[in-house]
């Protein structure tokens, strides 16, 4: 046993442990154990092809015993995009790391072209989706590793036509090592706003099947954020798109908004429709305006929020 790696161990005792009980209650076993399916995680290959469609049927998840998502149901035809929007808590986070299995539903499933997530191989699924997600860490490596991951192949050219287009291009110009600057834990370490340019060159390098955006924007200062919003608008012209706004102007245009409330869909139409139900996207709505409002009349009162 001592010669066994830890999986061989489980596999063994496995083994020891259902010997003895018949066919039945070793098919009961294996069906009720949990932990099999992390076992064998998924092996088939990424589907082919572009955009992808995004089906999501009866997501279910917690964080230990607290429910965060309580059934969502989600369709994004391939190349369209769809923006998801909802008060702090809602578990829009939550349901954008699903998508790249960094936790496994509890009930349902996310299917991309038709194939469930939990049956793909964890590389092909992970190569082609682009997450910028609302915290970004950086790998301890330089910056240009850092932009480049999940694109090795990438020339140094379009390294920087992407760092630009990101608006990191002056602070790698700051740097006396520039794009070989360590980064992350023990290395340079950057601003919210740095290393989410960091994650949105790194999509934009990537060319995503799935953009997956969480509040992409919402730590870089206004002036960048237009520009930076305007490069993942024409990206997210050129592939399927999941839009988490914290801005809800910048997702007017969306084909579709869901609304989530407390794990569940609340509202879904579009921003003209959801406007007319006077509910809570209604409500967000003119919060928000009231907000940007106040900020436009009096800018001094940025300082201090
Ligand atoms: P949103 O992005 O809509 O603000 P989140 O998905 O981040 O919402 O969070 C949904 C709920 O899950 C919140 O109650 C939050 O506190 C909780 N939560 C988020 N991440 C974790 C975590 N890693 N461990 C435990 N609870 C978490
Ligand atoms: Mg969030």
């Amino acid at each position: 046993l001592q010669v066994m790696g830890p999986v061989e161990r489980l596999g063994h005792l496995a083994r020891e442990v259902t010997r003895g009980l018949d066919q039945a209650q070793r098919l009961r076993l294996l069906l009720t154990e949990p932990s099999e399916r992390e076992l064998h995680p998924g092996r088939a290959a990424m589907p082919t092809g572009g955009a992808l469609s995004v089906q999501v049927r009866g997501l279910r998840f917690g964080y230990g015993d607290q429910e965060v998502l309580r059934g969502v149901d989600l369709d994004i035809p391939a190349g369209h995009t769809l923006a998801v929007v909802g008060r702090s808590g809602a578990g829009k986070s939550t349901l954008a790391k699903l998508f790249v299995r960094l936790y496994p539903a509890t009930a349902g499933q996310i299917l991309l072209d038709g194939v469930s997530i939990k049956d793909l191989d964890l590389h092909g699924l992970r190569s082609a989706i682009a997450v910028v997600p609302q915290e970004t860490v950086l790998m301890h490596d330089t910056l240009r590793r850092n932009v480049a991951f999940g694109r090795p192949d990438a020339s140094m050219a379009e390294i920087e036509q992407a760092a630009q287009a990101a608006g990191l291009d002056q602070l790698v110009a700051s740097l006396p090592e520039g794009w070989e600057t360590v980064v992350g834990e023990r290395g340079l370490r950057l601003s919210g706003g740095e290393r989410q340019r960091v994650a949105i060159a790194r999509a934009l390098l990537k060319q995503p099947r799935l953009l997956v955006l969480d509040e992409a924007t919402a730590s870089l200062d206004t002036r960048t954020e237009r520009e930076v919003q305007l490069q993942l608008d024409r990206l997210a012209q050129r592939t399927t798109t999941l839009v988490i706004a914290h801005r809800l102007s910048t997702i007017r245009e969306a084909d579709q908004i869901v609304v989530l409330d407390a794990g569940a869909v609340a509202e879904r139409g579009s921003h003209d429709d959801l406007l007319r139900r006077q509910g809570l996207y209604a409500s967000l709505w003119y919060a928000q305006s009231e907000e940007e409002r106040a900020e436009a009349d009096n800018p001094a009162g940025h300082v201090g929020r």
